[in-house]
């Protein structure tokens, strides 16, 4: 007979940023859930608190595969359409820089794509089931353009095309998702100015004709140009999930005007609200601010890797900065700091340690000083508690406690209780949390190995300097032979494990 799904035995809250409530969440088909992720502008290198929405969201998607269901994961690539400045104006943040680099816009977005790809492998995060890019949908950007035209939500001005927010608050609730109403905004916003082609400040553009100097342009039946930042997500969304998903989430930063923006152009191009529950992921600070590429205010996870920061004592292994971020809520403002960050690290390998005892501990008859079925029912309380990861970690350290008092003979696990705790913590600690069992001793053992080839390295340099390639030759094949290769570069020499 066919195990039933977890989800079937599991009540998930999600807290819907809609309605400002924990809801208890409901896919539109039963065991199926379609979730979109606003993905990165790929126009420089991702900065850890981008990272950290993409972690928090990995987490979210893990867990719902871990309860059974069937998720069409999409999160896009912003590839054009982003401007400099949110409100539709300045130069496309692709554009810029290639301008700056000198490079075609589409190698800037293949070198920030692959950083950004070779990055969140780092972090273990799950690859989406798709990963669309918006230079990808302009067709159909422009088909969703003339279905709001027509459908009397958006007009044409000087070859581009706007968003009529005034007209569409008549009928729908513009600013539901932000809490704003529109005539505040009205009262805040200051007046158009003389060149500005909009009718209301507020309006937004479905499509912008590019000026002469605009390099990423495309024909359209309004002018030669390019759509707008919102529309992407919205025709993305869709054409993969449908007019109507279950789950829709980016960074908190994105609430407004690009979610809204989003609702507004669903509802007023299907008639339907797009989304059943908006998930907002909470911000990386640095120093109490934000962390944003525009500030300056940022830490690389190369920084964090290598540990070449001045605010860093020591380089931290990605899943370790990972098992950091996890420590606090995705709803949570997290602050980075070296020493909560060693402080983690310190927790991560207390965990490790103790899923490697597991595999020797030895089990008796029963189970004393331990009750393994509310220890389970309360991981799966927490995660189905809005993804309260901070609160699963603490289970599980609960279980580390038991596991090594076990260790030291003071007390008693069952054989059936015990595989039931290696198996919980095997599948929130890896399958969940998406953490990798990199081992304090292994790491220790790879940095002096490397001190060790270095020394080696030297050792050849200075034998060819003294013109003795005997010793510098035997250096580099007996390395070969227990498969290190060495490579000189114009650089100095390096060294691969074959
Ligand atoms: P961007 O490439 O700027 O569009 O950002 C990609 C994602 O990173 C968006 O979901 C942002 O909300 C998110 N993000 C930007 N800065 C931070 C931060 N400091 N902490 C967490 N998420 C952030
Ligand atoms: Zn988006």
């Amino acid at each position: 007979m066919a195990v039933a799904p977890l989800y079937k035995t599991q009540e998930l809250k999600i807290y819907n940023s809609i309605s400002g409530n924990k809801e208890i969440f409901t896919p539109i088909t039963e065991g199926n859930i379609g979730m979109y992720v606003c993905g990165p502008t790929v126009y420089s290198n991702v900065h850890l608190g981008n990272c950290r929405t993409f972690i928090s969201f990995d987490l979210i998607y893990r867990y719902l595969k871990h309860l059974g269901y069937k998720v069409r994961y999409v999160r896009n690539i912003t590839d054009a359409g982003h401007l400099e400045n949110d409100a539709d104006e300045g130069e496309d943040k692709v554009s810029k820089k290639a301008r700056i680099e000198q490079l075609e816009p589409m190698e800037i977005v293949q070198r920030y794509t692959l950083d950004f790809h070779n990055i969140l492998t780092k972090f273990n995060n799950l690859p989406p089931s798709i990963e669309p890019t918006a230079t990808g949908h302009i067709i159909e950007q422009i088909e969703i353009t003339k279905t709001i035209i027509d459908n009397g939500f958006a007009y044409e001005a000087n070859g581009s095309v706007y968003f009529d927010v005034k007209k569409f608050n008549e009928t729908n609730n513009y600013g539901k998702l932000s809490g704003r109403n529109l005539e505040d905004m009205i009262a805040n916003t200051r007046e158009l100015t003389a060149q500005s082609d909009k009718k209301n400040p507020q309006d937004f553009a479905l499509w912008k004709k590019a000026e002469p100097e605009h390099i990423m342009r495309w024909p359209s039946p309004w002018s030669d140009g390019f759509p707008g930042w919102h529309l992407e997500c919205t025709v993305m969304s869709t054409k993969y999930l449908g007019e109507q998903f279950d789950i829709h989430g980016g960074g908190m930063d994105l609430k407004f005007p690009h979610h809204e923006c989003e609702i507004a152009q669903g509802e007023a191009a299907c008639g339907k609200t797009p989304v059943n529950y908006w998930m907002h992921a909470n911000m990386l600070t640095l120093d109490g601010k934000k962390m944003s590429k525009s500030t300056g205010n940022i830490l690389s996870p190369a920084e964090i890797f290598n540990g070449e920061s001045d605010k860093l004592n020591k380089d931290f292994a990605p899943t370790v900065a990972r098992f950091f971020m996890l420590q606090a809520h995705y709803r949570s403002i997290l602050d980075f700091s070296n020493d909560a960050l060693e402080a983690s690290e310190k927790g991560f390998y207390r965990l490790m340690d103790a899923i490697q005892s597991l595999d020797t501990l030895k089990t008796g008859k029963t189970t004393e000083g331990f009750d393994t079925e509310k220890w389970i029912r309360e991981c799966y309380d927490a995660m189905n508690d809005d993804f309260n990861s901070p609160i699963l970690i603490a289970k599980l350290f609960e279980a580390v406690k038991f596991i090594n008092t076990v260790k030291e003979n003071k007390a008693i696990v069952s054989t059936s209780d015990y595989r039931l705790i290696r198996e919980t913590m095997h599948a929130f600690v890896f399958d969940v949390l998406g953490l990798v069992n990199v081992n304090e001793a292994s790491s220790d053992i790879s940095d002096k190995l490397s001190g060790a080839v270095e020394l080696l390295i030297n050792l050849r340099k200075e034998a060819r300097a003294n013109k003795d390639f005997a010793t510098s030759d035997k250096i580099r094949d007996e390395l070969q032979e227990i498969g290190i290769q060495l490579k000189d570069g114009r650089e100095g020499t390096s060294f691969t494990l074959n």
